[in-house]
C-alpha cells in the first residue's frame, strides 16, 4: 500500500480542511480527535509521508522518529495528562483498526480509561 495524499490528515496538513491544533512545528502537527473517545483525545502525527508506525520506524531517519516520541511526551505534559496518566495508541493496518492512512499517535486520557483493548 502505497502513501494516498488524499488521506484526511494529509489535507489537514495542507490547510485543505480545519483541525483544533494544540501544537505545530515543522515535523510534527497535534490536534483534538473529531470524535473524542476520553475528556482528552489528541492526535500527533508527523508532516512527513508515513502511513503507520510500522514504515514510521522502519523509513524515518532515527532522529525524526527521536523527535517525533519526545514531542508526544511533551505534548501530553502541555495538555496535563502526565500526572494521573494517559494511554498513547497506535492503530496499525486492518487488524489493529486502523481507518487513517497517515501514522499518528492517540493521545488518550482525563479520566479511567478501561482495561486496554476490547474485541468487538
Ligand atoms: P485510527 O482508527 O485511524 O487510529 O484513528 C483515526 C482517528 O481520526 C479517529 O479517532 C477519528 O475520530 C479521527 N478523525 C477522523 N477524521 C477526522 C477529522 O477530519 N478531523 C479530526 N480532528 N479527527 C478525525
Amino acid at each position: 500500500m502505497s502513501y494516498d495524499p488524499n488521506n484526511i490528515f494529509a489535507k489537514i496538513l495542507r490547510g485543505e480542511l480545519p483541525s483544533d491544533t494544540v501544537f505545530e512545528d515543522d515535523e510534527v502537527l497535534a490536534f483534538r480527535d473529531i470524535n473524542p473517545q476520553a475528556p482528552i483525545h489528541v492526535l500527533v502525527i508527523p508532516k512527513g509521508e508515513y502511513l503507520s508506525l510500522d514504515d514510521f520506524t522502519r523509513d524515518a531517519p532515527a532522529d525524526v522518529v527521536g523527535r517525533f516520541f519526545q514531542k508526544a511526551g511533551e505534548i501530553a505534559r502541555q495538555l496535563g495528562v502526565d500526572g494521573d496518566g494517559y494511554r498513547a495508541i497506535a492503530n496499525i493496518g486492518s487488524h489493529g483498526g486502523q481507518e487513517v492512512p497517515h501514522f499518528h499517535l492517540h493521545i488518550c486520557g482525563g479520566d479511567w480509561l478501561g482495561r486496554m483493548i476490547a474485541r468487538e
